[in-house]
């Protein structure tokens, strides 16, 4: 009962919050008096903002989502904080979501007894580490390391089969690297290479804290970056990875044997508790391959280095300040914070990621009233209609093509906030031990929940994302869209907000969710989900074409003034964000036929719509971070999510009576349109 008292108090305050934000709406010292709309539509409508928040010392960027994103923080911290108090003072019986929520999160926050343990709740891993001698020894490492989510050499998992989305399979994928991607191993800048030096010092530190001196922590600080240079030398690059058909390789049990001689995988399955499986998707064949070569020709006492560093950097921020601080000092040189977040906001996070649905359940009765989800379904299906006008009608695609391309949107799923069955944690044990034992049981417990989803029928009303997570995506497994309810609310979607905003905002981005259905990735899978091509091949080529047009433009987008948005790697997202608009704005217009035309604020309901989008990537970035989102972020730079689509988009330089020659308008042969 006192929860749902203290909760309702906290409703009570978001509503206040909500209602000054609606008053306000957007100001227009949000805006920029000074520019002009058609020069640079992301200045014009953003700047104001801007300016007035600038980036927190503790984050590395500052923009809408993160005011979200903060305001959901708030709410959970509120249900832990009074989980927690529940359980201790007895309110809350052993086994309970509220037990749970409860003690993981004060085990989190267990300041004291992490600085008391120090590093010892590592000792009976690092002691099995130490112990390897052998290639079965390591491999036994390995199948012990993978279920606690300390993913060295490769990732392994559960995935729907590609080819026949009625099964789920055991898949695997390369991986094992401490650096973001494969790239930060080669680059040969003076950025990259301060960057490789720090972290090898990083690596040593983490080495030197575990109890080792320090030129043994140096000199294999320097052999585990060696073993992740070759690793990374044999890994697939960025753009390629996005490509279903280089990354699909269906291996039966004997095939696997033969693709690592060095590494059994009857054994592996067997000692991660899967002892039946008889293939495995392998996402990059040539990596496990490379893999195994390693494996022989390095020493044991390369891979215990190598695997007590991945055993470290996987926990350190969860282990006594000393190596917290270490992590942090290494994770301010990739992303630029000046300090590092509150220590509840990242515990609360931990808790989002290892038990997301069961504060989930206590979060949306906070957050998502059931108008919410009725207002979504009204603008969804609109959307759905916008893009059914528009394959209808398309030019570039043949009868077959257009039948084939309705079907799969007829097929769409929805789902909005939150699941229809909530996950059941019965089997996860979390007590008030030390904090990182939790967190191995929580990783244990999703390991062994991927792996028994092998072999049984798609559960098809499974999320990929906890009810708080301030996103949205298309799963094309299951041709799919998925909006949580921490992305459904303002100033993204606001019930109370005009529908031009609206729609420019959260409408856009149910378009462009839906648009992922038919991106250059997308469009590969069929409308049960299955990688097969449904195109005529003269379409194919055409799509592919347009396709082309966009690589070409968003790779001509700089950062720092020389540093290139790559194309092929964003060219799935900013496909999506050229549809997202586009569909948006044919669904708000034709919402607008027979209405009466309202002007707020001296907007005209078409101004207030590319204004609802420019505003929703409006957001600070260091240049740490827009250095790592360039170079691994399928996403382009939000300033080019807004200069990008809406150059390409004739209405916009309608609405804001833009000349032919303005910087906002690309000339009619530039363009590229898709959908
Ligand atoms: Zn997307």
């Amino acid at each position: 009962m006192k929860l749902i008292f203290c909760l309702s108090a906290l409703l009570a305050l978001l509503l206040t919050r909500i209602d000054t934000a609606v008053a306000q709406n957007f100001d227009r010292k949000d805006l920029c008096s000074s520019c002009k709309a058609c020069d640079d539509f992301y200045q014009y409508a953003n700047e104001g903002w801007l300016a007035q928040h600038p980036i927190p010392d503790d984050h590395s960027e500052w923009g809408h989502w993160d005011e979200i994103i903060d305001r959901n923080l708030d709410i959970l911290h509120q249900i832990l904080d009074n989980a927690s108090a529940n359980v201790r003072k007895g309110l809350a019986q052993k086994g309970s979501i509220q037990q749970k929520l409860g003690d993981y999160y004060s085990s989190a926050m267990d300041t004291l007894g992490r600085e008391r343990a120090g590093v010892w709740p590592l000792k009976a891993e690092l002691d099995r580490i130490d112990q390897i001698v052998t290639l079965t020894d390591l491999r036994k490492v390995v199948s012990h390391l993978h279920p606690i989510g300390v993913m060295v050499l490769f990732e392994f998992g559960s995935d729907i089969d590609a080819k026949n989305s009625s099964r789920v399979v055991a898949s695997s994928w390369q991986g094992g690297l401490g650096l973001p991607d494969r790239e930060y191993y080669f680059k040969q800048d003076s950025v990259s290479k301060a960057l490789r030096d720090g972290y090898l010092t990083h690596v040593a530190h983490l080495f030197m804290l575990s109890g080792r001196d320090s030129i043994w922590s140096f000199a294999h600080a320097r052999i585990v970056l060696d073993i992740e240079t070759s690793l990374a030398r044999a890994s697939m690059a960025l753009p390629e990875q996005r490509d279903p058909d280089s990354t699909y390789h269906d291996f039966k049990i004997n095939d696997l044997v033969a693709l690592t001689p060095h590494f059994s995988w009857p054994d592996y399955f067997k000692e991660i508790g899967s002892p039946g499986l008889g293939e495995a998707l392998v996402g990059q064949p040539q990596f496990m391959h490379s893999m195994d070569s390693l494996l022989a020709a390095r020493s044991m006492d390369d891979w215990r280095a190598y695997f007590k560093w991945h055993l470290l950097k996987s926990v350190a921020d969860k282990l006594d300040a000393r190596f917290d601080r270490e992590n942090f000092r290494f994770e301010q040189m990739l992303y630029g914070e000046k300090v590092q977040l509150p220590l509840w906001k990242r515990r609360v996070r931990a808790t989002d990621r290892a038990l997301g649905e069961a504060l989930g359940q206590e979060y949306v009765k906070v957050a998502f009233p059931p108008e919410a989800k009725s207002n979504m379904l009204r603008m969804i299906a609109n959307l759905r209609e916008a893009l059914r006008a528009d394959l209808t009608t398309l030019d570039w695609i043949g009868e077959a093509t257009r039948k084939k391309a309705l079907d799969k949107l007829n097929a769409f799923v929805q789902k909005i906030g939150y699941p229809d069955h909530w996950r059941d944690y019965t089997k996860l044990k979390i007590d008030n031990g030390p904090f990182v034992l939790n967190a191995f049981r929580a990783r244990k417990f999703e390991f062994e929940r991927q792996l028994a989803k092998i072999g049984k029928p798609v559960d098809r009303t499974e999320w990929g994302m906890t009810p708080p997570t301030v996103n949205a995506y298309y799963n094309s497994s299951m041709n799919e869209i998925v909006f949580p309810a921490g992305i459904l609310q303002p100033p993204f979607f606001d019930a109370k907000s005009d529908d031009g905003y609206n729609y420019g905002a959260i409408g856009a981005i149910i378009g462009h969710e839906m648009t992922h259905g038919f991106d250059d990735e997308g469009a590969k899978f069929d409308a049960k989900g299955n990688l097969v091509n449904w195109w005529a091949p003269e379409d194919l080529k055409r799509f592919q074409e347009k396709s082309q047009c966009v690589v070409q433009q968003f790779s001509g987008f700089t950062i720092e003034d020389s540093i290139h948005l790559k194309g092929e790697q964003v060219v799935g997202e900013s496909i999506a964000d050229l549809g997202g608009v586009t569909l948006a704005y044919n669904a708000y217009m034709k919402s607008l036929e027979g209405q009466p035309r309202l002007t707020i604020d001296g907007f005209t309901p078409e101004q207030r719509f590319f204004i609802g989008w420019a505003r929703a990537w409006g957001s600070n970035l260091r240049p740490e971070l827009q250095r790592i989102l360039v170079f691994t972020d399928f996403h382009p730079v939000n300033y080019f999510r807004v200069i990008g689509p809406l150059s390409n988009f004739p209405p916009f330089a309608a609405a804001f009576h833009c000349a032919d020659t303005d910087r906002m308008v690309r000339k009619a042969g530039d363009r590229c349109v898709i959908w």
